[in-house]
């Protein structure tokens, strides 16, 4: 198996005559966080929804050692990438649990024992989803509605997920608490591909990060390196000091 779970060359993804990423390449290694940071617009929800198949694109997506540029959404899923959306797509009138159980689609086959599991598992995550297994979606606090959209994704058994901006909306300390949650997913085995516009959370959290402008890779290197690269400091984290 490759050390690199997800391998992308060349990626460039249009909207008409907005080049919205160009000729992006980037790597996230097996059991790794990678952040990808940048200012608004800079292309990073197109860079996320072109590697799910959301969104065409030119270039080569690898994943696991498969090709997938060509492969349906659905497909992708299946050989195990899960995305979590900005919008986090609950389904509000319904328990925390049933959403859960939702996110279980994938494994439909495997039965009631297997999601069972799976559940379970979740909740050891995330006692707070068990506290609240009953409690309906759209009376969570924001946090905990991020982490039940953590928790769906999981319940697919992904082996990359990736996240669009899970901080976003949220009071610094709960930013905190969903990026530990991050960093637990990682522990658990999971490669996570972390977009976020909260530079500083988001560098403290992954191991690799990557700087998008205007569509491009302007710059890339392990996390320890970035958070103290003078670039970075200065566009991205001078107003954001905690
Ligand atoms: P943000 O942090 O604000 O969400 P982003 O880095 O995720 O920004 P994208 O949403 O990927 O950036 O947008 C990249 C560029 O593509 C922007 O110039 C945006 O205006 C443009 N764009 C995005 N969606 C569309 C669309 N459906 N049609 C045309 N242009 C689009």
């Amino acid at each position: 198996m490759s050390a690199n779970l997800l391998e992308i060359d060349g990626l460039s993804v249009s909207y008409g005559k907005v080049h919205a990423v160009r000729e992006v390449s980037m790597r996230v290694p097996v059991g790794k966080i990678v952040t990808v940071i940048g200012p608004n617009g800079a292309g990073k929800t197109t860079l996320l929804m072109a590697i799910m198949g959301l969104l065409p694109g030119k270039g080569e997506i690898v994943f696991d050692g498969h090709a997938c540029h060509r492969a349906e959404p659905q497909r992708r899923v299946e050989m195990g990438m899960g995305l979590v959306t900005e919008k986090r797509d609950l389904f509000g009138s319904m328990s925390v649990e049933d959403n859960l159980v939702l996110g279980s689609f994938r494994n439909r086959r495997e039965g009631k024992a297997a999601r069972l599991r799976e559940l379970e598992r979740v909740y050891g995550l995330f006692p707070r989803l068990k506290e609240r297994r009953s409690q309906l979606a759209q009376t969570l606090s924001g946090g905990e509605r991020q982490m039940l959209a953590l928790g769906r994704a999981l319940m697919a058994k992904p082996r990359l997920l990736l996240l669009d901006e899970p901080s976003l909306g949220l009071a610094p300390r709960i930013v905190r608490e969903v990026l530990h949650a991050v960093a637990q997913l990682r522990d658990a085995g999971i490669s996570v591909l972390l977009i976020e516009q909260n530079a500083r959370a988001a560098l403290q959290t992954a191991d690799e990060g990557y700087v998008l402008e205007l569509g491009e890779v302007v710059l890339r290197g392990p996390t320890s390196q970035l958070l103290h690269d003078p670039m970075v400091e200065s566009t991205y984290m001078g107003m954001l000091k905690e």
